[in-house]
């Protein structure tokens, strides 16, 4: 595919070949969009190198995100407390018995063991840092 700038040399020449008349009205009106027509592909051809960089710089701060967003996170494994759907294991104070709890149960604050039957509270700290402020009724 050819580009604005090559046709508007193509056009150019044209003028040439063609002998028109920069003397007469309408060479001078031919030969005055020629050099019109160069500067918008010079334009142009700027325009879309800025692009180009913008394109560059943008992706550089893309990946810098992902870095940040990996040194944050860690890289693409959720962390244990992710609220969507783990499981939590959970150890009975006393039979030892091993209990797995889910968010909704954890939003309880405490659990029946199936085991011992015993009432399971949780100390641990998700429960503390933002939901439950123990102690206080709602
Ligand atoms: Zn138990």
């Amino acid at each position: 595919m050819k580009t604005i700038s090559e046709k508007v040399a193509y056009i150019e020449g044209l003028t040439d070949g063609l002998k028109i008349d920069g003397g007469t009205n309408e060479g001078k009106i031919i030969l005055a969009l020629i050099d019109v027509l160069k500067d918008v592909a010079a334009e142009l051809e700027d325009v879309d190198e800025t692009l180009d960089d913008m394109a560059e710089i943008v992706s550089d701060i893309e990946e810098s995100v992902y870095e940040i967003e990996d040194e944050i996170f860690g890289s693409g494994e959720l962390p244990d407390y992710d609220f969507e759907d783990n499981l939590y294991e959970i150890t009975c104070r006393n039979c030892d018995n091993t209990v797995s709890v889910d968010a909704g149960m954890l939003e309880e604050g405490f659990v029946k063991c199936p085991n011992c039957g015993s009432k399971i509270e949780f100390d641990i700290d998700i429960i503390d840092s933002d939901e439950c402020d123990s102690g206080h009724d709602r």
